[in-house]
């Protein structure tokens, strides 16, 4: 069963989302900004893939690039029933304004193929993977677009797009990809980046309103994958109370806090948080609006809508997810004094590890995760004081500030490079 709004069009999300920035650019020359709504270049692949009971499958992937102004287009790869080529536009113009408002030489790229992951065998996984990777062949490499992990994809599927990708032109390239495993060239801690950097987030958020007292906090995550399981990891490591997780089963809530490093054991045996001992159940809609004070959605978008936004008790929304709110729901959240943490900002943990993972493929030196960690928090709080600082010059909220500053970037390299001839 699907949560996805299939009537909320996240492709116009981002667009209505982007309009609602430009109001605030009115410096910015119509034509930069008409050409920044738009993708710079689609790919659509139809491919076959030999399943296991001997029988081929025709399959549908994409890949978009939203802007490569700032530098190589970057974004992940999503296997999903539910992917379309509006979906991954949509994910693609947020990876822009993600790259640019935390300081990345990167525009915004993501890929997608329509397929349930969990219908697979491995075998089929990687036949279908090596298969897309190599349809990708004339769109990406390391100084034209980096791809990485996003639903549904993990380290061993960039494994394999990074060795069909070395296959084809002869040696063996790392930076092709980010979010490999370590042993062929990814970066220490970047697994957790993303839910970690969601929890740096937050804190920050909690620093500012002035809670210190991190055990009086109680956080709801919903999704439990790379994302939210480690922002629930994080949230109970620094002390604070994790009432809800869900994946894509159910939900599991105790008023006193669940203990994630048991919740992960479980869901390594169980292959879900649903059934953990001593939790209530819930389902995905229901954990939205537990009782809590920060609600971390981190599985995919349009989960705050018109329909549940004056349900959600949290006072903070931190969106582990890319795209989780829709704009009608962001207005009901800010009129009701509810601080929302937008994507662009909030996830940005994960595509600086990425950056970090490049820079170490391309010069061949490695880091420490302390190093890593280190370097990233620093992007994560310097996005956060410009979008604020934003935010408070213009009076508006964060979303639309965190979109403002990206897009004014963008448009600054564009016009400074000139339209091309
Ligand atoms: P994942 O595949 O590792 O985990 C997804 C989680 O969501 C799983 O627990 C799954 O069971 C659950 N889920 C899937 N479909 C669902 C549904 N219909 N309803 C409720 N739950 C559902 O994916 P991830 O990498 O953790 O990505 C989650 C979100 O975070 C996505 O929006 C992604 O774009 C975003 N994101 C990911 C990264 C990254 O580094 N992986 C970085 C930035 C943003």
């Amino acid at each position: 069963m699907s949560f996805v709004e299939h009537t909320i069009n996240p492709y116009q999300v981002a667009l209505q989302q982007f309009n609602r920035a430009s109001a605030h650019l009115r410096d910015i020359d119509d034509s930069l900004l008409e050409y920044m709504r738009y993708p710079r270049r689609e790919f659509t692949v139809n491919f076959p893939v030999r399943m296991d009971d001997g029988s081929t499958k025709i399959h549908t992937g994409y890949r978009v690039h939203h802007s490569t102004v700032l530098g190589p287009s970057k974004g992940g790869i999503r296997y999903d029933s539910a992917v379309t080529l509006d979906e991954v536009r949509a994910l693609a113009m947020w990876m822009s304004w993600k790259c640019s408002l935390v300081g990345l030489p990167y525009g915004g790229a993501k890929g997608g193929v329509i397929v349930d992951p969990r219908s697979l065998s491995m075998g089929e996984k990687e036949r279908l993977t090596r298969r897309y990777a190599s349809e990708l062949i004339p769109l990406i490499s390391p100084h034209s677009d980096v791809p990485a992990p996003d639903m549904g994809t993990d380290g061993q599927t960039m494994a394999w797009i990074m060795d069909t990708y070395s296959m084809t032109v002869g040696y063996s390239v790392p930076a092709i990809v980010t979010g490999k495993p370590l042993v062929i060239g990814g970066s220490e801690g970047r697994k957790q980046a993303t839910g970690r950097g969601v929890i740096t987030v937050m804190m920050e958020a909690m620093r500012r309103a002035g809670i210190m007292d991190s055990g009086s906090v109680r956080v709801a995550v919903q999704g439990f994958g790379n994302v939210g399981s480690h922002a629930a990891y994080y949230a109970h490591e620094n002390g604070f109370k994790v009432v809800a997780v869900s994946d894509i089963q159910g939900g599991i809530y105790n008023a006193n806090g669940l203990h994630i490093p048991s919740v992960m054991e479980h869901q390594t045996i169980y292959g879900t948080v649903v059934g953990f001992p001593g939790a209530e159940s819930v389902s995905n809609s229901e954990l939205l609006e537990v009782p809590c004070d920060v609600l971390i959605p981190a599985a995919l978008e349009n989960q705050i809508t018109e329909k549940n936004a004056d349900k959600i008790k949290a006072k903070f929304v931190i969106e582990g997810a890319n795209g989780p709110t829709t704009p009608e729901a962001d207005d009901i959240l800010n009129g009701r004094g509810v601080t929302v943490v937008p994507d662009v900002l909030a996830n940005a943990g994960g595509v600086i590890v990425s950056y970090f993972e490049w820079v170490q493929d391309l010069q061949a030196f490695f880091w420490s995760e302390d190093e890593i960690f280190r370097k990233m928090d620093p992007f994560l709080i310097r996005a956060y004081e410009v979008t604020t600082r934003m935010s408070e010059e213009k009076g508006i909220d964060m979303r639309t500030a965190a979109q403002v500053t990206a897009i004014k970037r963008v448009a600054e390299a564009l016009k400074t490079r000139g339209f091309y001839p």
